[in-house]
């Protein structure tokens, strides 16, 4: 492709813009993805990045239709057949099993780079997306009939549709003016590789704590990363310790869970906050992925949601398409933005009600009757799960099992 025009132009190929860029070009649209940093090529003999992701099996399946699955799922993933629940106090632990619902797995622990690098290899091979990177979005002259993109390099781009995958400080947001809620939570999000005595089972394991909740998710070698949720102060306290004295803090903060902790990576520690954008499309753009809402992490839902905004707007895109119309049409645009704002909004209050329940000391008789209800109740059981799984009713079609070529075909 030499021209400068195209059907859709993505800013930013972090693992939701790479990923829609994939679905898109092999649904046939001229596709332009911009990009700042190249990603690092993924090297699984080097030590296990920091930053890792419970992808559902609704995100799984979209990846597949986007061709980069396969490629993920041959290196160091680890597949959870088990989630399990508990604060450590008063807390029967609360356990889901996978084959229980139907499932065969819950979802697979993946490195972020991992799936950031296997789509951005399907699309730098495919030759069916023109690629601009190093480069970054400049400007954006929205028009009638189509948009005009400038990049920093000079190069100017004009598509009949914009998308906005450029992360929590979304540039396209800004110039757009979109508007945005933003809670702070004042916590960090502290990670870091662990081993323990015993080697973890294949189990997503949290324990709500009172500072927030502490996850052990399993890796492919028996040792687990975990996400523990801390007050900003305590995280930073924390982070300063030394390996010994953190290692004492974190038994005592998982103890009964696998014995004691044997082996420590290094440790980082990022702020939590819910960002929600007022609307996600205007004139011939639209957000999505974190550019459109950023959620807290105690689910591992954040890039789940951006997953189902990709595989949601390509669907609409090719129903567009199909019946002969614009795809930047602001009738088409409204419908993506209602169906993911509902979805995500949804997502990102139960993730803060969940929170407040925890947190809140006063709350403690609430929770002890929600817990009852969600452990009691099928129906209950079953819907969190449909949920957390990205496959229930609202996903996607993609995310069910629906192929790209179904989804084509007239
Ligand atoms: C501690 C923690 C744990 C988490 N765990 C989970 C989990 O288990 N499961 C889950 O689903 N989610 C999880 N999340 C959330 C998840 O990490 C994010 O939702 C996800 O990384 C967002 O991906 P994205 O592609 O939307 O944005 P980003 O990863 O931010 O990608 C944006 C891309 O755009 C590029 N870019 C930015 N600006 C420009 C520009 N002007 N021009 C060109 N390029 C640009 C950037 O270089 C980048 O590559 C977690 C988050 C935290 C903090």
């Amino acid at each position: 492709m030499n021209s400068s025009s195209y059907d859709v132009v993505i800013i930013g190929a972090g693992m939701v813009g790479a990923t829609l860029a994939s679905l898109l070009s092999r649904a046939g649209f001229s596709v332009a993805l911009v990009e700042a940093v190249a990603p690092a090529e993924f090297d699984g003999a080097a030590e296990v990045g920091l930053r890792v992701s419970a992808i559902s099996p609704g995100s799984a399946a979209i990846l597949e239709q986007a061709g980069a699955w396969k490629r993920i799922a041959s290196e160091r993933v680890r597949p959870y057949r088990r989630m399990q629940v508990e604060d450590g106090v008063e807390l029967e632990p609360l356990v889901f099993d996978a084959p229980v619902f139907n499932l065969e797995r819950l979802g697979t622990i993946v490195e972020n780079d991992l799936v950031q690098w296997s789509a951005w290899q399907v699309i730098s091979t495919s030759g069916l997306v023109d690629i601009f990177c190093p480069d970054h979005l400049a400007g954006i002259e929205p028009g009638e009939r189509h948009n005009r993109v400038t990049l920093g390099s000079g190069q100017v781009l004009t598509a009949s549709l914009v998308v906005g995958a450029d992360g929590a400080g979304s540039r396209v947001r800004k110039i757009l003016g979109l508007r945005q809620r933003h809670f702070s939570y004042n916590q960090h999000g502290l990670v870091a590789v662990v081993g323990k005595q015993k080697p973890n089972p294949g189990v997503a394991w949290q324990r709500f704590l009172p500072g927030g909740p502490l996850a052990f998710l399993p890796l492919a070698d028996g040792r687990s990363s975990i996400v523990w949720t801390l007050p900003s102060a305590e995280a930073e306290r924390l982070l300063a310790l030394d390996d010994a004295g953190f290692i004492t803090e974190l038994d005592t903060a998982s103890s009964g869970w696998l014995g004691h902790v044997d082996t420590l990576g290094p440790r980082a520690a990022f702020p939590l906050s819910m960002r929600l954008s007022e609307s996600y499309a205007s004139r011939r753009t639209v957000l999505m992925g974190d550019a459109a809402h950023v959620v807290h992490p105690l689910a591992g839902q954040g890039v789940n949601l951006g997953f189902a905004d990709a595989a949601a707007l390509a669907e609409k895109l090719i129903a567009v398409r199909l019946g002969g119309g614009d795809v930047g049409a602001a009738g088409v645009l409204r419908e993506y933005d209602r169906a993911r704002r509902s979805e995500s909004e949804t997502m990102a209050f139960g993730m803060h009600a969940i929170r407040s329940l925890f947190a809140i000391d006063g709350l403690a008789p609430l929770r002890r009757a929600g817990l009852a209800l969600v452990k009691r109740s099928w129906p209950a059981r079953d819907m969190f799960l449909q949920r957390a799984a990205g496959t229930g009713a609202s996903a996607p079609r993609l995310a069910r099992g629906v192929t790209l070529r179904e989804l084509m075909r007239p």
